[in-house]
């Protein structure tokens, strides 16, 4: 019987240092992949070059070995699927640009392109705001249109309805044109998106599983609707409960959340953040120090869906108290 390869991944953009809410979610896409047998691929996500920075990514490198996090291929491991950052992958997002501009999907748009770079670089963007009323809509792609260095380039959004049936997360349905609306592929300073980078390396990796923050549900079928497209393999997808701070809000790095080094410096161990946050998503009744081997060894593949599942609908999810 020949199964196919389980691949998980955790891909962190370098805009600062993880937060204990990253850490969380890096820790259980490495619980989920392992706990398959899985490969697990640690992928830097630095196409916003202007808000990344190379020292985070050794920092995000540093704490997730430090917290006892191993990965098969990534940029410092190398590996068979690299680059492993998104900086260096500019060729393959311009080859799934290419064929879906010949498939007549993208179109041209010269609308305020500040708000358009602004929407197309965030991961955490919602799709029900602001959907584009297709000002540009009329322009088919195919270069007879006004010459302007400046178009972003959107993806012509049909009247398709994209369910998703997540792992954890209650199922979701998004009508693409009147839900979601034609959505950047390619900014005005001609950075690809978020959304056409991570669909092409999931699929070109190989990932089978994608288990990532439930802030970026809303996301998703956008990207199964590009790998449709694209004619890619679709992975299963776990978006897990977030971390929130004491007062209900959910940790940021833009807010400042904070990372591993003030824990350090107080000589907190690995096994204690570990312990901490294990217990805050249910994984252990009570927060006590282990290692992430020892974590791993305490369950099975069914239970972490289990206790997942029950963490996604339970507020106490939200908070681990690390002070
Ligand atoms: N790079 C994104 C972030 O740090 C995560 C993308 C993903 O897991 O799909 O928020």
């Amino acid at each position: 019987m020949s199964a196919i390869q389980i691949k998980g991944r955790y891909a962190p953009s370098p805009t600062g240092p993880l937060h204990l809410g990253n850490l969380r979610t890096a820790l259980l896409a490495w619980l989920q992949t392992r706990l398959a047998g899985g490969h697990f691929i640690l992928r830097i996500e630095d196409l916003d070059l202007p808000r990344s920075r190379p020292e985070y990514i050794d920092e995000i490198i540093r704490d997730l070995r430090w917290l006892g996090l191993d990965w098969d291929e990534g940029p410092d491991a190398g590996g068979p699927n690299g680059p492993y950052l998104q900086s260096q992958r500019g060729e393959l997002y311009e080859n799934a640009f290419e064929r879906l501009r010949a498939q007549g999907r993208l179109f041209p748009c010269y609308c305020s392109r500040k708000d358009i770079a602004h929407a197309a670089s965030a991961p955490h963007g919602p799709a029900h705001s602001g959907i584009y009323p297709g000002t540009c809509r009329h322009f088919d792609g195919s270069g007879d249109t006004p010459k302007n260095r400046h178009a972003a380039w959107r993806y012509r959004t049909h009247a398709n309805a994209i369910e998703l049936r997540d792992e954890i997360s209650a199922p979701l349905i998004q009508v693409m044109d009147t839900d979601v609306g034609d959505f950047v592929v390619r900014r005005a300073d001609g950075i690809f998106a978020y959304q056409l980078a991570v669909a092409v390396d999931d699929a070109l990796m190989g990932i089978t599983d994608v288990l990532r923050g439930a802030d970026l549900l809303d996301s998703t079928p956008r990207q199964l609707d590009l790998l449709q497209s694209l004619g890619l393999p679709l992975p299963r997808y776990w978006h897990v409960p977030l971390l929130h701070d004491a007062q209900g809000r959910r940790l940021a790095k833009r807010d400042g959340a904070s990372g591993l080094a003030p824990l350090r410096a107080r000589k907190i161990t690995p096994q204690a953040v570990v312990g901490q946050l294990a217990a805050s998503i249910g994984l252990l009744a009570r927060a006590e120090p282990l290692s992430t081997t020892e974590l791993l060894h305490s369950l099975d593949s069914a239970a972490l869906r289990a206790r997942l599942i029950a963490a996604a609908t339970s507020p106490d999810s939200r908070h681990a108290t690390l002070a």
